[in-house]
């Protein structure tokens, strides 16, 4: 965190520093390239009016500017600054000044390599009057003015190693001071909040979560016991003892379910399961998951109906079999005696679609969106009869999330329960 904050800081001054390095440097150049061309041409009306009142140029005694007297066909007739010239009738100034009295051009001078301002007038005589200074460039005027920002952005370097050290402190310490079971306890700064809204969520859902899982297990805990007393007791009769035996079998058959389910759900939660993707055969996945729950078929006198087709696509196998097992049990335990489930398997250009329809007690439009929940169970009165732990459907939603894939429900209470199932066959794992 402190690299981090020292990195942004650092960088954040480098980037104002260097936009303040072009605007500053762009203006003084501006600045400054103004004022020499001001300069320049009140000199030069100057010398042309001495010049043109007799004065000798030779006598004006002036090193700086340059001066330059140039013919109408370009010779250097006199310059206060060089000897020898070539002949300067195309220098961009002479030439305008030829043409229309008066000429300028900002350029870096042939003579000295530096960006001179030059000023021409056409005299009285013919000659140009040629006056000339030395102008800062932009990359002239940046120089200096980066060498001055690297020394500040030293010291913003110097300043912020302290500064991101108590910066970090102050944004670490009051998470590590976080009492993860009573969060609200401390003093934290605003945008903590939403993680310490998270936490106590979580820490509701988790008081939640052992509560109903205390009470899933003593329902069927307590009829086992009860039971069991009976017989230790020698009160049951020789008739019942099968009776209660067999009801001690199912109801522990029911506890190994709930165990199960809470044991699935937990490792979703925590992300503790194998998460290995492989290419599978949907139709086997569906025929096995039929041949599995036959019994309850059998019992119910369901009629499966089901046309076999062979769809490949990607999935974690085991988490795909619970989905499907889960959501055919719930076709067949919610469904009336002699009715039907109704399974379609198909496929559009990048998924696997899959239809589990029942001809079953249906659910009603407020329950609808509920059923996803932990431990839900529409009408839990009308439903002791039909075994159940309340979790199926969470596992299901759960398992439909890490094939990044969806569900939904359509139901009529009394008619019929669909659920349409998708999942792309190219499973990435994220
Ligand atoms: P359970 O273990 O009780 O079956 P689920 O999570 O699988 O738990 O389902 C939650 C509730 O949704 C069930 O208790 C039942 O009331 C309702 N439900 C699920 N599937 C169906 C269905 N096909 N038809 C009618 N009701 C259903």
């Amino acid at each position: 965190m402190k690299k981090r904050i020292f990195i942004t800081i650092i960088s954040i001054t480098s980037l104002a520093l260097l936009f303040f390095n072009i605007c500053i440097s762009g203006f003084l150049t501006y600045l400054l390239s103004d004022n020499v061309k001001n300069e320049v041409r009140r000199e030069t009306i100057e010398l042309k009016s001495m010049l043109e009142t007799g004065y000798n140029i030779k006598d004006i005694p002036l090193t700086n500017p340059r001066i330059t007297l140039v013919s109408s066909t370009g010779q250097v007739l006199f310059d206060n600054q060089h000897s020898d010239l070539e002949n300067h009738i195309n220098r961009p100034e002479i030439q305008a000044a030829l043409e229309n009295g008066a000429g300028e051009s900002l350029r870096e001078s042939d003579t000295i390599n530096q960006n001179m301002y030059y000023y021409a007038l056409r005299l009285d005589d013919g000659n140009i009057l040629r006056v000339a200074m030395v102008t800062s460039s932009f990359i002239g005027i940046l120089g200096p003015v980066f060498l001055i920002s690297i020394v500040i952005l030293l010291f913003i370097i110097f300043i912020c190693l302290f500064v991101a050290r108590y910066q970090a402190n102050a944004i670490v310490k009051p998470i590590n001071e976080l009492n993860l079971a009573h969060p609200n306890a401390e003093k934290i700064y605003p945008e903590l909040v939403p993680l310490v809204n998270n936490l106590n969520l979580h820490n509701e859902m988790r008081k939640e979560f052992s509560a109903n899982v205390s009470h899933e297990l003593k329902t069927p805990l307590t009829s086992i016991s009860g039971y069991a007393e009976i017989m230790a007791n020698g009160i049951a009769k020789e008739e019942d003892i099968r009776i209660f035996a067999n009801k001690i079998y199912n109801e522990s058959h029911n506890l190994i379910n709930k165990i199960n389910d809470i044991i699935k759900i937990s490792k979703l939660d925590e992300n503790k399961i194998d998460l290995e993707i492989e290419t599978a055969n949907y139709d086997q996945l569906i025929t096995s998951c039929i041949e599995k729950l036959d019994k309850f078929i059998f019992d119910k006198n369901i009629k499966v109906i089901y046309h076999h087709v062979n769809i490949y696509g990607q999935c974690i196998v085991y988490v795909m079999e619970d989905i499907l097992y889960n959501l055919i049990q719930n076709a067949i335990k919610y469904n009336k005696k002699n009715g039907t489930v109704f399974i379609t398997l198909s496929e559009d250009k990048n998924n696997v679609l899959i239809k589990i329809k029942d001809t079953g007690i249906g659910i009603s439009k407020t329950e609808l969106p509920r059923i996803y929940e932990r431990f839900y169970r529409v009408d839990k009165s009308h439903n002791t009869a039909i075994e159940g732990s309340g979790l199926g459907l969470s596992i299901v939603k759960h398992g439909v999330g890490l094939h990044h894939g969806s569900i939904e429900c359509d139901s009529d209470l009394g008619i019929q329960t669909t659920f349409y199932l998708k999942f792309p066959k190219q499973l990435i794992k994220r």
